[in-house]
């Protein structure tokens, strides 16, 4: 295949997908390319959280500008991805309470709308919080589904015809005479290289970032911070909560969808494959945030994920946390532009500042539009919420199939008739799948069955594909499995192990 496009996107997360929608508005003829499924990388390893920007106010107030700006767009063009929970700072006894004062100045500064509010009021807005907070702040948080911001954004780019192209990994740069012309590609599902041409490349590939950069001859050097996230099975919360202090372990709940979302760590590592998540994690993690709410300490975790922040090493830096959360772009001069940093909750800006300058390198005069209009489903007046998708179940002829997300059968059929992916997790980013109390133990061999009946996957090729998923399930429990989790783990041990027999074909 040797197809000429204007731009070829290295990386499947909320940068490349924002950059895909963006640079296809402007009429761009695009290719992104991810290695994996989308949103495989920090964007599906992140906490879900639409900053209002405070988090970062005191420290780095152009980074906290930015995100309220964004938090204020992403609301209305993403609607059907957010969540409006609102949220609180809040301090606990023994915290330093002169911090509160330089959060209420430094966000006065930065013209974010915060109140400092009474404890009482506090309790009222989360009943759930502890006795021991003494100030609470109300600030403008929000939570937000990160897969479903990417698959929007590649929906839409989708529309306008840009190609994507998953599982697809970038092992080369093609460059003639000093200028990057291409990439050779490998696709994991064909088992074949391809060589794929375009006037220009942009590399979205996060923490990845400096690989792709090396392989032009380019030095982008990145520090890896490791971030690590527990799952309860339930919202504790129902509005973000964070604590009112510098930066630090364990700061944060965000109530997502049905489940609550804590974090997160901050820990330098230098590689970034088969991250750990350590019991010293989980348990700082838990210890700091029953601080703010102590019925995280009854609560039953789902699962534990990580995910790599990659920060521009800054030469003034001491460590990780004092590295700002903003994004850097790189022209690089010879046909390919690099973007480091950011935030999720920037992408829209991220990729507008970087189709900007690919536009002015292509000739492109079409001007950005992704702040003024709405991703597809945002568009159809579609919200985020489960009790949503209870109300699409009124049909009684539909049948479910992940029961703990309740997502349909007919869901599952269109996301395999539309990609014909032999990847459970394709369709877990899609609609949810797998991703609720249970993780997948009574659901996964349902949607296996479904790809074996569309001819998608076959008797040699199908536990593959189930052994993936639950193994990649299993990484996440293990940090946080105790007390009845062990049992169910003993079930769907016993489901998978015996009835299906599938740790006998691992051996053989
Ligand atoms: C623990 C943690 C918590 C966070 N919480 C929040 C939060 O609550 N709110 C927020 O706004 N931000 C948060 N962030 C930051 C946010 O997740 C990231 O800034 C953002 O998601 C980065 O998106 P990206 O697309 O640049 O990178 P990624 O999502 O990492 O995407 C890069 C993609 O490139 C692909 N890739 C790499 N190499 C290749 C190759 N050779 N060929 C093809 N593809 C390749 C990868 O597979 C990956 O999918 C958090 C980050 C972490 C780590």
């Amino acid at each position: 295949m040797n197809n000429i496009f204007d731009l070829i996107i290295i990386g499947g997360g909320s940068t490349g997908a924002g950059i895909a929608r963006d640079m296809a508005m402007r009429g761009a003829k695009v290719l992104l390319l991810e290695r994996n499924y989308l949103a495989s990388g920090a964007t599906g390893a992140c906490q879900a959280l639409v900053h209002s920007g405070c988090r970062y106010v005191t420290q780095d107030i152009e980074t906290a500008k930015e995100c309220f700006k964004e938090n204020m767009i992403i609301r209305k063009i993403a609607k059907s991805c957010v969540e409006e929970t609102g949220g609180l700072f809040v301090t606990v006894k023994g915290d330093d309470e002169s911090y509160v004062d330089l959060f209420l100045e430094a966000n006065e500064k930065a013209k974010i709308p915060v109140t400092l509010i009474n404890k009482d009021e506090g309790l009222k807005i989360e009943p759930n919080l502890s006795n021991n907070i003494e100030k609470v702040v109300k600030v403008p948080d929000a939570a937000i589904d990160p897969f479903k911001l990417v698959i929007e954004n590649i929906k839409a780019a989708l529309e306008l015809g840009a190609k994507i192209y998953t599982h697809t990994e970038v092992l080369d740069l093609i460059v003639e005479k000093g200028k990057v012309c291409g990439v050779v590609a490998f696709d994991k599902r064909q088992k074949e290289k391809k060589s794929l041409r375009a006037r220009l490349v942009i590399n979205a590939s996060g923490a990845w970032g400096s690989k792709i950069a090396k392989m032009a001859g380019y030095d982008l050097p990145l520090s890896y911070s490791k971030g690590s996230i527990l799952i309860t099975n339930s919202r504790l919360t129902n509005v973000v909560v964070n604590r009112l202090r510098p930066p630090s372990d364990g700061d944060i709940i965000v109530p997502s969808e049905t489940v609550t979302l804590l974090g997160t760590t901050s820990v330098t590592v230098k590689q970034l494959d088969n991250l750990q998540i350590t019991y010293t994690e989980v348990e700082t993690i838990i210890n700091e945030i029953a601080k703010m709410v102590p019925a995280v300490r009854n609560a039953r975790f789902l699962r534990a994920y990580t995910g790599v922040r990659p920060l521009f090493k800054e030469k003034k830096a001491t460590d990780d946390r004092n590295i700002s959360r903003g994004f850097r772009i790189f022209d690089h001069k010879n046909g390919m532009i690099s973007i480091i940093g950011g935030k999720m909750i920037t992408y829209r800006l991220m990729a507008e500042k970087v189709s900007d300058l690919a536009c002015k390198i292509l000739g492109i005069k079409q001007e950005c539009k992704t702040h003024v209009l709405p991703l597809p489903s945002t568009l159809k007046g579609m919200k985020l919420k489960a009790k949503h998708r209870l109300s699409s179940l009124s049909d009684k002829n539909k049948s479910i199939l992940c029961e703990c997300e309740l997502i349909t059968k007919d869901e599952v059929e269109e996301v395999l008739s539309k990609t014909k992916t032999k990847d459970l997790n394709d369709i877990r980013i899609e609609t949810r799948m797998g991703m609720g109390t249970c993780q997948g133990t009574f659901c996964a061999h349902h949607a296996l069955g479904l790809m074996a009946k569309m001819d998608i996957v076959n008797e040699k090729n199908g536990n593959k594909s189930l052994i993936d998923f639950l193994e990649r399930r299993w990484r996440g429990i293990l940090p946080v499995i105790d007390g009845d989790q062990i049992k169910e783990e003993q079930l769907t041990e016993g489901i998978y192990a015996e009835i299906f027999n599938l740790d006998k074909e691992r051996i053989e």
